[in-house]
């Protein structure tokens, strides 16, 4: 009973205002999602990676990347769906055998650490839910519609949500086909867990490891790539 590493990738990234789907942007030499792929390649608990792309010409640019990295965890590329979860469910789905584990991580995050995804994935040994996030650093207020403040929220108490998330292979399978049933979309994994009443580990993550959403966050990934080639602090290994 393996683990299997599900890297949603499919997103158009509209906000990142590229002709090519956000995971295919380059980041230093190559794509975003070639430095995410290589990192759960180089993890040796993972044992087989699906990455879900774009439909069309996203399965065969991520074909091209599996080869030319001879990225031999990649048995199938899947084309994602509409939404995130869709996604998610899609990949879920392809897993042939029974997993042990399944550990989800966006494709839009490359700055991933080896490290976080062992500790993600050793915690889920303990727990059958963990996220990795970090605690909300600037102060929260929750607004009206017309943007005036209600209150100030107790910000001890926040984490923001980041992947990989690692759950038991059965559960996560159950909490995805629940939220369809009762068409629920959740923002990430850990909540259609939550739904279901069963607790989520956290543990924290790195500032490093953020997605890249809009073109701003390339530049700062491009600087980070730069920094970390340069000075030999890894932030991504
Ligand atoms: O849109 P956002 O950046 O929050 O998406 C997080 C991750 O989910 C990205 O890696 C994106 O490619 C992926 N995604 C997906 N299928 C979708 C939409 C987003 O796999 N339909």
């Amino acid at each position: 009973m393996g683990v299997v590493a599900l890297i949603p990738a499919a997103g158009q990234g509209k906000r990142m205002g590229s002709e090519r789907p956000k995971a295919f942007i380059s980041l230093g030499a190559l794509p975003i999602l070639a430095h995410t792929l290589q990192k759960f390649e180089a993890c040796p608990q993972v044992d087989e990676i699906i990455p879900l792309v774009p439909p069309g010409e996203g399965v065969t640019w991520t074909r091209e990347i599996v080869s030319r990295h001879g990225l031999q965890k990649v048995f199938q590329i899947m084309p994602g769906g509409a939404e995130r979860q869709e996604s998610v469910f899609i990949g879920l789905k392809a897993i042939r055998e029974k997993a042990g584990a399944v550990i989800i991580h966006d494709g839009a995050r490359p700055f991933v650490t080896i490290d976080l995804i062992q500790r993600s994935l050793s915690e889920a040994r303990r727990f059958r839910a963990v996220a990795v996030a970090l605690p909300a650093s600037e102060t929260v207020k929750e607004v009206d519609r017309e943007n005036t403040v209600l209150k100030t929220v107790d910000r001890r108490q926040l984490w923001m949500m980041q992947t990989p998330q690692s759950f038991d292979y059965e559960l996560i399978l159950m909490a995805h086909e629940e939220a369809r049933r009762d068409g629920f979309v959740g923002t990430d994994d850990a909540s259609l867990v939550e739904r279901l009443g069963i607790p989520v580990k956290i543990i924290e993550g790195s500032r490093f490891n953020f997605k890249i959403t809009a073109p701003e966050d390339l530049v700062l990934a491009e600087a980070l790539l730069k920094y970390s080639s340069e000075s030999g602090v890894s932030s991504s290994e």
